[in-house]
């Protein structure tokens, strides 16, 4: 394959030769050599010197990114088969579990390959392509993955930028089509998925270890309330857990019927929990009018989100978001507070739940916290991939 020389800025070379794996988009002297996506290149500093192989793929603050650092060694279908193996291997032990049949197979640079993720659910595969630049190699990577597992079905979705849209094809790629809802299992307990319905399947798989703590160690007999619920996995494993109500809510409609499906699948009658399609601002204001408390209160916002009355970021309103939770939450209650945005990170997280805490004049402990589970592998030199945080919060005393 032809490999396209291009020049890298001389204060990002040693950032790129430490490994970090992100081609910036202010990375390049020669940009206007950058001309299909998919092109290979061959990244050196001024001087000429090699640093990295690539590819060029527009992602967010990227422009593709670094696959290996051997300069005779060329980006081909044995490098993504070698690769797609390897993450494989990694995750040997996942493929044998009967109590969870769904996770991440292969999670981009993590695994070696940014811009492309490979999920697994009970013998399906669905392939995230994340530009145009990832897509170019198709054929490639379809054809490792396909010699690599035994799949009864593979569907894809190309999450390229195109300003928020869905590209809305048919996500079926090959083998047979499943019957949808295929019926997964974590830790034991059933999940509905729908791989052909938009960008989300209904279930994330990056909160399996959250999602257990709350059913094992944290819901007998308590009173749950669940934001941004979405299709209300924690809600589900919360009722199995014992809790004594949970309360879903969540503005999307569709999060009423897909809820009631996800506590009937695991046989919790739906009619003994509340489902509310709402705004969580209007909830909560609700919530304080009518004096409601809760023994424990999940929130799991999108990194940003607009409704009609409100706009929602986690890097700016997390720290209100949680001085009004703190306020219908019981003493030694918990609150799970959870956030998936990577423009911070645990630390600055943390400050905020202090700040929050420090405002309402009320005492907090942490007693658990969690990032991304094993499958969701990290890339050490890439800490912005690291982008999950859990923490559950003991709120002590209201003074
Ligand atoms: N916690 C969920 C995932 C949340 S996805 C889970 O564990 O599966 C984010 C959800 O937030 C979406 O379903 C979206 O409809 C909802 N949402 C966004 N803004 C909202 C708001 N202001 N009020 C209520 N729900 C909101």
């Amino acid at each position: 394959m032809i490999e396209t020389i291009i020049r890298v800025k001389r204060n990002y070379v040693n950032k790129l030769r430490k490994g970090y794996p992100l081609i910036e988009k202010d990375a390049l002297i020669d940009n206007n050599k950058l001309k299909e996506e998919g092109m290979i290149l061959k990244l050196v500093d001024e001087h000429n010197r090699f640093i990295a192989k690539g590819y060029y793929g527009k992602q967010n603050k990227g422009n593709g990114w670094v696959l290996h650092y051997k300069e005779h060694k060329p980006i081909d279908r044995d490098f993504f088969k070698d690769k797609i193996k390897e993450a494989i291997t990694y995750r040997e032990k996942m493929f044998l579990q009967e109590d969870t049949t769904a996770f991440r197979v292969f999670n981009g640079e993590g695994d070696g390959i940014g811009g492309i993720t490979i999920d697994y659910y009970a013998g399906y595969y669905l392939i995230n392509w994340y530009s145009e630049g990832i897509y170019a190699f198709w054929e490639d990577i379809l054809e490792a993955l396909k010699d690599l597992v035994v799949y009864k079905g593979i569907y894809e979705k190309k999450r390229f930028n195109t300003g928020g849209k869905y590209i809305d094809d048919d996500d079926f790629v090959c083998g047979e089509r499943a019957d949808f809802p295929i019926v997964v299992k974590e830790n034991g307990v059933n999940f509905a998925v729908y791989l052909n319905e938009g960008a989300m399947v209904g279930f994330f798989l990056d909160q399996r270890d959250s999602r257990q703590a709350i059913r094992d160690k944290y819901t007998m007999g308590k009173k749950v309330l669940n934001t941004f619920s979405y299709t209300g996995a924690f809600s589900v494993f919360a009722a199995l857990g014992g809790a004594e109500k949970t309360t879903s809510v969540d503005l999307a409609n569709r999060s009423r019927h897909k809820t009631k499906e996800q506590f009937e699948i695991n046989d919790v009658n739906p009619d003994g929990q509340d489902i509310i399609v709402e705004d969580v601002f209007n909830y909560f204001k609700y919530a304080v009018k009518k004096k409601l408390l809760f023994d424990m209160v999940i929130l799991d916002p999108p990194s940003f989100a607009k409704s009609k009355k409100f706009i929602f970021s986690a890097s700016k309103d997390y720290t209100d978001l949680l001085k009004q939770t703190i306020a219908i939450t019981k003493e030694q209650g918990i609150i799970v507070a959870s956030t998936n945005c990577s423009n911070f990170n645990m630390q600055r997280f943390k400050d905020m739940i202090h700040q929050a805490f420090r405002e309402t004049n009320a005492q907090y402990k942490i007693v658990e916290e969690f990032t991304l589970p094993y499958d969701f592998r990290i890339n050490q030199n890439f800490s912005e991939g690291n982008y999950l945080k859990v923490v559950f919060i003991e709120k002590v005393r209201f003074s």
